[in-house]
């Protein structure tokens, strides 16, 4: 298997491992964040894809390609991008998707019809207390910085890929598998609603959480993914 999946699986087993001690409520059928705004990289969906047979592949594809005109979240930057404009002192756009544009296309009776396959940003959203009840989620503050840094580190692992919706991103690897994929990868101009990928440079991560987010990454072994070491309380 393809390094870069093995540690995307790795990702997964070890955020799974982290959020042990955090008790959660989500749980099977509470499908508050299936919406219509999940982001993923191409190598999420290459994972996704790759463990699919050919009828399961064809009905996701089908699943898809009904919502195609459905409105969406359509990012305008990756993460590692965000974390270079903030680095640089740069504005960053305020955006975000609008959960009334309806439900995630791969949602089927109340059921995730990928779960296991599902893309990190699914499992990263975790609640403390049940969204239905106040209306959005609750993280603690260590839990969402994890989450942060993970989707920093899946897309530094994709640096060569492609980051989007999580339809346009299945979509566009589709086109690919067909045999139609411009010659080096994708375009200079990529397709609507589709960005280039970013190297991590920096990583978004309050001094607070620097030993944890530490530990969590020397448990993984992905190249290139650290933090400084933990400034000093006394020096802060
Ligand atoms: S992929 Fe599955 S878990 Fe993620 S938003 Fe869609 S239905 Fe929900």
């Amino acid at each position: 298997m393809d390094e870069r999946l093995q540690h995307l699986e790795q990702i997964y087993r070890q955020f799974d491992a982290f959020l042990e001690p955090y008790p959660l409520a989500c749980e099977k059928g509470c499908t508050a964040c299936c919406t219509r705004n999940v982001i993923m990289t191409s190598l999420e969906g290459r994972w996704i894809l790759e463990r699919l047979d050919a009828p399961g592949r064809r009905t996701l594809l089908g699943r898809i390609t009904a919502a195609v005109d459905l409105p969406r979240f359509h990012p305008t930057l990756t993460f590692n991008r965000m974390a270079d404009l903030i680095e640089s002192g740069k504005d960053v756009p305020d955006e975000g998707g609008d959960p009334d544009w309806g439900v995630c296309p791969l949602l089927e009776k109340g059921e995730c019809t990928i779960y296991a396959l599902r893309p990190f940003m699914c499992r990263s959203m975790v609640s403390e207390v049940t969204c239905d009840d106040l209306g959005h989620a609750t993280m603690k503050p260590i839990v969402l910085t994890a989450a942060h840094v993970l989707m920093q580190v899946i897309e530094h692992l994709d640096v060569k890929g492609f980051s989007g919706n999580l339809s346009d991103v299945l979509l566009e690897l589709a086109r690919a598998e067909n045999g139609n994929p411009p010659a080096g990868g994708l375009a200079s101009a990529p397709p609507r609603g589709i960005l280039f990928n970013h190297p991590l440079r920096r990583l978004m991560v309050p001094w607070e959480h620097r030993k944890k987010i530490q530990e969590l990454l020397a448990s993984l072994s992905v190249p290139g993914a650290k933090v400084a070491s933990p400034v000093p309380e006394s020096s802060v």
